[in-house]
């Protein structure tokens, strides 16, 4: 049969599949342990499991409001009020989503118009740019500066132009495992006071910051609240990635413009889900306590590496260890990475595919959030290295 159409304008000519898919299906078939993946290889809260089984067994399977039930929202507009002493209307203000990637998406695609700029830092999360592209817009990137990866607002100050509709933000960040500070938000607050750029903020990693580190939400920013999407995710935080769960909170005169797209895509969140984590989000030490719980698996992690001849570099944020690898090999990262899952069987991710061009400095990301016997095991192959 011949192909139809016979020539695809793609969308998005230079997307492949993404390097998570990749490198764990890699790491699957050739029975390597799986650093690569950001997800935990250990079970959920059994309450949290029992709480998804009860509702889906009292009948709470029929489509839930589309912005969410109340009492989550509730919960959530609660919490952001306790940690942040941020005021978000639950009918208005809150929008529970199958997961942070669509919340961003759907930010994205409510308010970006074709040729609108939307500034990104680099690297960035591997979404960003293809939620940008495919609606039209153009990526203008700013680069953290190697190796602490700071962010040059000088730079962030040149990018803004008329034509700037919108920023990605991300911090704890992804792949960089870096936070932003006070001052840093300050600042960008400073550069957007003039403008109508509007942010989106991804936080799906507020809890996981080390070293006495505090996430700053940009809900407590006054000069960016106002503007701003702040996008989380249930996945992270309560260890459940494939529940596909997340949210979003803005002013509404923004909030109302992303219901008109989410209410036409997937209209709803899973229903029982959103009970489970209603009655979950009581239990506030659950999140409170992640902090200790993983800043315990990094220290394992880079203990167990002493005497490698990886270098860490400074993990304070997100459950991702960076480790350059210059005095090991010269190859590209993307290569080092493959051949690390085939042939000593320990899976990562090459940090050059959140660039667009491959940077100068050789860096993989290893994922923390495993068992302390995966972590050995793992680290104890890299060391010998
Ligand atoms: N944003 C960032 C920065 C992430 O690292 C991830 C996944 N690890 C997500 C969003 C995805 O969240 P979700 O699975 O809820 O879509
Ligand atoms: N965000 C996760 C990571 O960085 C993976 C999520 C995904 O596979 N899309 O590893």
């Amino acid at each position: 049969m011949l192909p139809y159409p016979k020539a695809i304008a793609s969308k998005l000519p230079n997307v492949g599949t993404t390097i998570f898919t990749v490198m764990s299906r890699l790491a699957t078939e050739c029975n390597a342990i799986n650093l690569s993946q950001g997800f935990p290889d250990f079970d959920c809260a059994p309450e949290l499991r029992a709480l998804f089984c009860k509702y889906i067994n009292a009948g709470y399977n029929q489509y839930p409001p589309m912005a969410g039930i109340m009492s989550l929202r509730e919960a959530i507009a609660e919490k952001m009020s306790s940690l942040y002493g941020a005021t978000y209307d639950p009918e208005h203000e809150v929008t529970v989503t199958p997961g942070a990637t669509y919340a961003i998406y759907t930010a994205v695609s409510a308010f970006v118009n074709p040729g609108d700029e939307v500034i990104l830092f680099e690297p960035a999360y591997d979404s960003y740019a293809p939620a940008v592209e495919v609606n039209g817009g153009k990526c203008v990137y700013v680069q953290l500066k190697y190796p602490d990866y700071s962010v040059d607002w000088e730079a962030v100050k040149r990018a803004i132009t008329p034509k700037t509709r919108m920023m990605i933000l991300n911090s704890p960040t992804n792949p960089t495992a870096t936070v932003f500070s006070g001052e840093d938000f300050r600042m960008l607050a400073s550069l957007l006071r003039d403008t109508d750029v509007i942010v989106a903020s991804d936080e799906v990693y507020e809890h996981l910051v080390y070293d006495g580190h505090k996430h700053q939400s940009v809900a407590s920013i006054p000069g960016l609240a106002e503007r701003s999407f702040v996008v989380n995710s249930f996945g992270k935080t309560y260890a459940v990635t494939g529940w596909k769960m997340g949210y979003a909170l803005a002013p509404k005169n923004l909030m109302l413009e992303f219901r008109k797209v989410h209410q036409f895509n997937a209209f709803v969140s899973n229903s029982p889900v959103q009970y489970a984590f209603a009655d979950f989000m009581k239990n506030k030490d659950a999140y409170l306590s992640l902090p200790a719980f993983y800043q315990r698996k990094r220290d394992l992690f880079l203990e167990c590496l002493k005497g490698s001849r990886f270098k860490p570099l400074p993990s304070r944020g997100t459950f991702f260890q960076n480790l350059a690898y210059d005095a090991i090999s010269d190859e590209k990262d993307y290569d080092l990475a493959i051949r690390l899952t085939r042939e000593k069987g320990v899976a990562s991710i090459p940090v050059s595919v959140f660039y667009r061009e491959p940077p100068a400095h050789k860096v993989l990301r290893f994922c923390f959030a495993k068992s302390d016997e995966t972590l050995a095991k793992g680290a104890e192959i890299l060391r010998k290295l």
